[in-house]
């Protein structure tokens, strides 16, 4: 099992597949994407290596993420590798599902377990002005097959933001009243790019923590490989609330996930200072060197992100390692 100096258990990597995106959310590109130079992105070899070498060291779940993991075309292939892998229980996916009707089927013939969708506003037109797209009616259509369908979890990823969705809880609650889903308020986090935007739009999800147990609404219990939210329930409501605050005193202690970008490097944390190639060690199929890599640089992992010093690391904008 992978543990650090600090006696946490990895169970869960969250596996980048590429860097690009179509969309240009205001938080994360909002210039679109940039290409500066030709990328090398994991070969569907390499990534039954990643998949394999790391079941075998005691990971139970993989999240495929970028980027857009949409836009690989051989995705349904990269999702049945990673759920073929012996060891691994589950296999998710962080979309921005512009395209969710006419992918799901092959996902879910692939043996997808898990969608997460990432939707900042349930207002059509303010979710054009975040995301350059005005998808929505479309996403939410693919939600309701999937929730139709029954194979998969859906989970929404919302991004705290003052000025565009934290003042609006209730159009967001009143969705909740009948949808099956747990919407995850993600608070806004600083990146190497953002930090005029983060410091205009920074919300604590602390606030919203308080007034969710004042309505009612009690904690979920937490599973070893679950993400990193804290989830609600409430009798009166089909879905659940998570809120993800890496602005938390103790939001580290739990750390449960390693990252792998799109471009072969372990990231011990979402904002280290480098990522660790781990491309020598995936051109064979023993995976023993690749494990024994692994393992070596666990000692690396720190006790914290340096978030709260607005210290961001390496990590540009959080398409380039999957979020
Ligand atoms: N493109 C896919 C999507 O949007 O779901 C996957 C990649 S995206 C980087 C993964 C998650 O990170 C999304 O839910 C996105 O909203 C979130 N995210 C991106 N930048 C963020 C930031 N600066 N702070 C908090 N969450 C962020
Ligand atoms: Fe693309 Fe996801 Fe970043 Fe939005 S959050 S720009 S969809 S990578």
């Amino acid at each position: 099992m992978l543990t650090d100096n600090f006696g946490r258990k990895f169970y869960y990597l969250r596996l980048s597949i590429t860097d690009v995106c179509n969309f240009s959310c205001t938080y994360c590109l909002p210039d679109g994407y940039q290409c500066d130079q030709p990328r090398d992105f994991l070969s569907l070899p390499e990534i039954r290596r990643i998949a394999n070498g790391f079941s075998q060291l005691g990971t139970e779940k993989i999240r495929i993420t970028g980027g857009e993991p949409s836009l690989r075309k051989d995705l349904p292939e990269i999702i049945a590798a990673c759920k073929e892998t012996q060891g691994i229980k589950r296999v998710a996916i962080t979309t921005n599902a512009f395209k969710l009707p006419e992918h799901l089927p092959s996902w879910l013939d692939a043996g997808i377990d898990a969608i997460n969708i990432s939707i900042d506003s349930l207002d059509p037109r303010q979710f054009h002005s975040i995301t350059g797209h005005n998808k929505l009616p479309h996403i939410l259509k693919g939600i309701d097959m999937a929730l139709a369908h029954g194979q998969t979890t859906v989970k929404v990823n919302t991004v705290l933001m003052r000025e565009y969705n934290a003042y609006d809880m209730q159009t967001f609650l009143d969705w909740l009243k009948d949808t099956p889903v747990t919407l995850r308020f993600i608070e806004l986090m600083q990146t190497g790019e953002n930090q005029e935007f983060f410091d205009a739009q920074h919300v604590q999800g602390s606030r919203i923590k308080q007034n969710l147990i004042l309505d009612g609404w009690l904690p979920a219990i937490r599973d070893k490989s679950a993400g990193p939210a804290q989830e609600f329930y409430h009798p009166d409501y089909a879905g659940r609330i998570g809120l993800i605050m890496p602005y938390s005193n103790d939001f580290c202690s739990t750390c449960n996930r390693l990252r792998v970008s799109s471009l072969g490097k372990l990231h011990l944390c979402l904002f280290t200072e480098e990522g660790l190639s781990l491309k020598d060690y995936l051109q064979q199929d023993d995976v023993e060197p690749l494990k024994q890599h692994i393992i070596n640089m666990m000692g690396n992992k720190k006790a914290t992100h340096f978030l709260h010093e607005k210290l961001t690391g390496a990590t540009t904008n959080l398409a380039m390692l999957g979020g």
